[in-house]
Order: structure tokens, then C-alpha cells, then sequence
């Protein structure tokens, strides 16, 4: 250890949380992979509860450590239960499956331990041969539906089609969860990892692409201290936006009985996203409505790409307005680095930036993919609103945008706590 990952590490082994400056110090060595790794490594070596520090500390760590950290995690959980080192093989899981695939067996041997997480499960990244493996597997007539179960949820994570449409076929045809609803129940399982049913067809609902939104300076103007929801530390509110940037929050009706608030403009549509036959595309939202209803609501888009509420007739009137100025910003976007394409709502913590275009949604319970009003088929997912800077969603959650691009419609609902 460096003279000051050693002084941290000894001030936080006598004062414990209570160590001054604690988060300060941790980022501090976080601007070293050497340091930080040390103190994380300690920290994982000597304690065993769950913990918010330990946790935040991992952002830091490269693949390469996070490798050795996941070894170091693997020998202390065939000992003994510990917290530490379940979130060292929950955040590699998220962040680097790749690295599952060699240790597939321990994994998931862990996993068949009833103190598991199953939101977040191995699978991503699998390689095609373990992929059919584990569909053989799945597949056998001497192995207990439980355990079908479990194989069900990691074949489901491969995101690999052929196979889930296999697994897919045989869970309904067998009941596999002893549902009420099987064919329901089975799409909410695969809606959790991007795909859904579309004209009797499992297919992905999501872009391929991910951007993270990049804000400008000062727009999270709260002058919080250094804490977990300091909207500046983590990597995910640092990334190098490109330099096109968009026009993003203001007005587009100024109504008092019930604002018309100005999302964003696209006036390029970013590659990969897939909105056709459009130049321009405006979004916008009636954000208290949608917070004093919960929605979904939808738009419709005109040929400039300019939305209008499908109101069915009804003349909304929003009982609170609180006249914060809602004011015209621009932000930009960066391609999402393959670390953070699939961010879990829980696993952030407040931490990580989720305002997200394309990709995944971080879903906080169930993704709730739309349906389209105009063609009742399932939207595709194409962004997300984080609580924070403007926007506040219900008692603080994730608005979530999804798109028909057959009809040009927009829909939005949220989800929180
Ligand atoms: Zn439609």
C-alpha cells in the first residue's frame, strides 16, 4: 500500500464509518488503480458486511483487478456466507460478465445457494457452447423443476434467441413457475433482459445502442457534499460526450393548468436509434400530469417530429404546480462504454448516472414495456429519465420513453419505490 492508502486503511479500520472524510479520501485514491485496489482488497479480506463504501469502491477497479477480486471473492464464499464478497460477484456480473464465463461452475453453484440474488444473474457474455450446455441441461427429464428454474433465469440473460425460444416453448408448455397466466409471467421474465413478444415472435425491444447523457456543468446545481449522490463523482457522469449537443428542457406550452414541458430535440437522430421517416424529433411530456395520474400517457408525432397529447377527449387539469422555472439547456451524449450497458436500479445506489438513451432499461421493478395505442402492438424502449436536476418522479423513480416507430408515437410511464 502507498503511504496514503495505508493511513486510510488504518483510519478506517480504528473509526470505521465514522472516519472523517470518508467518501472524499475513498475518491481520492480512486484517481490511483493501485491505491484504490489495495484499500478494496484489504477491505474484502477483513470484513464481511454489507456496505456502501466497499461497494462504491468497486466502480473503480479495472477488469484486471476485478478479476482477482472475484477470485479472492470465490475461495472466501465456499468457506462462509459474506456480504462483501456476493457484491464483488453481483457487480462483476453487472459490469464484466466476460469474466463469469471462467469460473461458470463456482458461479453457479453459488447461485443454487438459497441466499442468492436472482435479479441479478450470471448469463450475459456466456459463450455459445456453455449456452448449449446449459439448454441441455435445461432440457433433461432427471433434473427437479427448481433447478429448471434457475437455468431458466441464466439461459434468459445469455440474451441468446435459438436457445430462448427453446427454453421459452418448453417453460409454457410445462408450466414451469406453476402460473396462473404462464404465457404472461414468462414474457415479464424475458421483458427483464430486453426481449419481448411481438406477433407470436420473441424479439428485442431495445436499441442495440446505449448513450449516456452528458450534462452540462452546474445543471445539478445542488451543492451537496461529497456523498453517494453526488452527481459528479461516479465514471458514469464523466464520460466524453461527442460534440453535438441537443436542446433540452423548457417549454413547449406554458399552460398553468397543465404544463407542456419540452423533454428534448433531436434535430439528428443518433445512429442506432431507430426513429425513420422523421428529420427532427421532439419530445415532450406533461410531466405533472403524467406524476399525478402514473400514466402511461402517449403522443402522437407530426410529420416535423413535433408531439401532441392523444388525450381520448378527456381535458386534463393538474392539481399542484410548483413555478420553479423549468429552463432550455442543452446536454450531449456518449456512446456507453461496455461496463455500464446494463446499470441495475438497485445495485446504483444513487450513485450512477441512468438518465439513458437506447440500451436497456434499468427497470426498478418489471420493465413495463408499453403498447402501443394506435397499433396495440409492444414499443421499443428508447430512453430514460432519472430523478435529479428537473425532473422528480413520483416519490423519486425513472421515467421510462418508448416509441412506435410504425405510428410515430411516443409513450410514458414511471416506475419507484
Ligand atoms: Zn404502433
Amino acid at each position: 500500500m502507498t503511504e496514503r492508502a495505508e493511513k486510510f486503511w488504518l483510519d478506517f479500520r480504528e473509526r470505521g464509518m465514522y472516519t472523517e472524510r470518508i467518501y472524499e479520501r475513498l475518491f481520492e485514491l480512486a484517481s490511483n488503480p493501485i491505491e484504490i485496489y489495495s484499500f478494496t482488497k484489504a477491505y474484502l479480506e477483513n470484513y464481511h458486511s454489507g456496505s456502501t463504501l466497499f461497494d462504491a469502491s468497486l466502480s473503480y477497479i479495472s477488469k484486471g483487478q476485478f478479476e482477482e477480486l472475484l477470485e479472492i471473492a470465490l475461495v472466501i464464499l465456499k468457506k462462509r456466507e459474506n456480504e462483501l464478497a456476493q457484491s464483488v460477484i453481483y457487480y462483476a456480473i453487472l459490469q464484466f460478465p466476460e469474466l463469469m464465463t471462467e469460473n461458470l461452475n463456482e458461479v453457479l453453484e453459488l447461485y443454487n445457494e438459497k441466499y442468492y440474488n436472482w435479479s441479478i444473474t450470471p448469463g450475459r457474455n456466456f459463450e455459445e457452447i456453455q449456452i448449449e450446455k446449459l439448454l441441455a441441461k435445461f432440457l433433461r427429464t432427471d433434473i427437479s423443476k427448481i433447478e429448471k428454474q434457475k437455468i431458466f433465469e441464466v439461459l434468459i440473460q445469455t440474451r441468446n434467441l435459438p436457445s430462448i425460444e427453446i427454453a421459452f416453448k418448453y417453460a409454457l408448455e410445462n408450466n414451469l413457475f406453476e402460473s396462473l397466466y404462464p404465457m404472461e409471467d414468462l414474457i415479464t421474465h424475458i421483458e427483464c433482459v430486453g426481449l419481448t413478444m411481438k406477433e407470436n415472435t420473441i424479439v428485442s425491444y431495445c436499441p442495440n445502442i446505449a448513450y449516456h447523457f452528458v450534462f452540462p456543468k452546474n445543471y445539478f446545481s445542488k451543492n451537496e457534499p461529497i456523498w453517494l449522490d453526488n452527481k459528479s463523482e461516479h465514471p458514469t457522469w464523466k464520460f466524453k460526450a461527442s460534440t453535438k449537443s441537443f436542446k433540452f428542457g423548457g417549454y413547449l406550452e406554458k399552460d398553468l393548468k397543465n404544463p407542456f414541458y419540452h423533454i428534448i430535440t433531436f434535430d439528428i437522430i443518433p445512429e442506432g436509434i431507430k426513429v425513420t421517416n422523421l428529420k427532427m424529433l421532439t419530445l415532450g411530456l406533461h410531466i405533472n400530469l403524467l406524476n399525478e395520474q402514473f400514466g402511461p400517457f402517449f403522443y402522437t408525432h407530426d410529420a416535423y417530429g413535433k408531439p401532441s397529447l392523444i388525450n381520448n377527449g378527456i381535458n386534463y387539469e393538474i392539481k399542484y404546480f410548483d413555478d420553479d422555472e423549468y429552463k432550455e439547456r442543452e446536454v450531449a451524449f456518449a456512446q456507453t462504454p461496455s461496463r455500464w450497458r446494463i446499470q441495475d436500479w438497485g445495485m446504483a445506489n444513487s450513485r450512477e448516472n441512468l438518465f439513458r438513451l437506447g440500451g436497456e432499461p434499468t427497470a426498478i421493478q418489471s420493465p413495463e414495456v408499453l403498447i402501443c395505442p394506435n397499433c396495440k402492438g409492444k414499443m421499443d424502449f428508447f430512453m430514460q429519465l432519472d430523478t435529479g436536476g428537473d425532473f422528480f418522479w413520483g416519490t423519486g423513480g425513472i421515467c421510462y420513453i418508448y416509441w412506435c416507430d410504425k405510428d410515430k408515437v411516443s409513450g410514458y410511464c414511471f416506475q419507484c419505490t
